[in-house]
């Protein structure tokens, strides 16, 4: 089964991914007098009278103000938007996605339940890509009982999510003053809820999935200076009326704790958001089991200044018209492992063209090119394989991460075979080159 993804607009290029800055980015910043949009008056009103805002409030403010955050009330994915994401691209990315997950459910033991949770869904893509291949595999998931939920801030997305995810003749059901938001059946009957935070989210076994949503979180930015780490700050040019500029403050701020006393970089961004999701994730796994998998752009503790914005396909500066562009940071996955604070394991980062790779992207490409008859649509399906995995696109520039318990990696989980003195693990699909020979 093929579903048609345009992933090409024919004479504007190659739409841009965040995260790869292809040939198509060119980092264009408007000219002439700042344009002031709403979240800029509000802004200037904030600094204006409680003084200059960390990068981290300024993020979290642009993207997620429940009146005028850019998350809040648009569908910003795809041509039309501003970025496009793996899923929007190929539906082999999501399907190679769920077939990770029912390896993990039989390496672990079958277990007669499991929530998949996706934080951040976006239109709802990728989870519906999923939920495909577990119908596929019907058979081997038949007496399981599944649920989704999602985490998910955007009023818009969740609509678009629900379209996209669930069956259109059973009404949802929604609650705004609940924390399970909104409510609905899949079209496979797998229920389905909303949730605005992962602590919302009923404990117990459960598969997670971030894709693109570590590094929409707010980063807290730091310079070393001769007099040591100062934060640097948001505060309005005192020069130009209605814009901004960064500046640093003039002494230590309680942020600075974030840093690593052996720290070699002079600037560093640091998510502590992130540190408490992967917390909290690390001791749901740990308690429940299951596995987190991780997918995004980012690092390993190496780079220094990588916040940035993304307007129609463009690099946008991220301090002009906020809220009109989507604003992001490189996740630093030295980071979260190390939140992770040794009570699940951690596998990667790995870039994705490995992942997939390992995964079996290239035999599953061939079955799809095979069967469809469309030249039309083997061509979106080759030109998307060469987005996700054409290194100077999205091949090296995106990373999988996956938080595991540590009984899975010693083989706790698996029965023994006759003979066997030690338990020994399965592979962990994607992680490991054998898993699929
Ligand atoms: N995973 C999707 C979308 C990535 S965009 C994809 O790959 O296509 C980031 C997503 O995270 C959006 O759905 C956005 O609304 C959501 N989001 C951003 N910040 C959030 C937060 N703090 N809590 C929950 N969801 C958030």
């Amino acid at each position: 089964e093929t579903s048609s993804r345009c992933t090409r607009t024919p004479d504007a290029g190659v739409p841009c991914a965040r995260g790869f800055r292809g040939p198509f980015c060119s980092g264009h910043e408007p000219a002439g007098r700042p344009r002031v949009t709403p979240m800029l008056r509000h802004l200037t009103y904030k600094i204006k009278s409680t003084g200059p805002i960390t990068v981290a409030e300024y993020m979290k403010e642009v993207l997620t103000n429940p009146a005028k955050g850019y998350y809040m009330h648009r569908d910003m994915l795809g041509e039309k938007g501003d970025f496009i994401t793996s899923p929007e691209i190929s539906q082999i990315f999501g399907e190679l996605l769920g077939i990770w997950f029912v390896s993990e459910w039989i390496a672990s033991g079958k277990k007669a339940a499991f929530q998949l949770v996706e934080l951040g869904p976006g239109r709802g893509t990728l989870t519906g890509d999923i939920l495909r291949v577990f119908s596929q595999l019907g058979s081997v998931l038949k007496n399981c009982d599944i649920s989704v939920r999602l985490v998910e801030v955007s009023q818009k997305l969740s609509e678009i999510q629900a379209l996209t995810l669930t069956k259109e003749k059973i009404p949802l059901e929604k609650d705004a003053e609940s924390l399970e938001y909104m409510k609905g059946v899949s079209k496979s009957g797998i229920p389905v809820s909303w949730y605005r935070d992962l602590k919302d989210v009923p404990e117990g076994y459960s598969f997670y999935l971030a894709h693109e949503f570590f590094d929409a979180l707010p980063v807290h930015k730091f310079q070393k200076t001769p007099q040591g780490w100062r934060e640097v700050f948001v505060d309005i040019d005192p020069q130009v009326s209605d814009k901004l500029r960064f500046v640093l403050a003039p002494c230590a701020t309680p942020a600075e704790a974030f840093i690593q006393r052996d720290e070699t970089r002079d600037h560093v961004e640091v998510c502590p958001d992130a540190g408490v999701l992967i917390q909290e994730l690390s001791q749901r796994i740990a308690l429940t089991g299951g596995a987190a998998l991780i997918a995004d752009y980012g690092h390993d503790g190496t780079k220094t200044d990588t916040f940035r914005g993304f307007c129609g396909h463009k690099l946008h500066d991220v301090l002009i018209a906020p809220g009109t562009a989507d604003l992001t940071a490189d996740v630093d996955f030295s980071y979260l492992r190390r939140m992770a604070q040794g009570k699940v394991a951690s596998l990667g980062p790995i870039k994705q063209k490995t992942f997939l790779k390992n995964m079996g992207i290239d035999v599953r490409l061939k079955v799809l090119v095979e069967k469809s008859e469309e030249p039309s649509v083997r061509q979106q399906l080759l030109e998307g394989y060469d987005m996700l995995m054409n290194p100077v696109k999205m091949g090296d520039r995106f990373n999988f991460f996956a938080l595991l318990p540590h009984q899975r990696l010693q083989g706790g989980s698996r029965e023994m075979s006759a003979g066997q003195s030690k338990p020994s693990a399965a592979p962990v699909a994607g992680f490991d080159e054998l898993a699929w020979e």
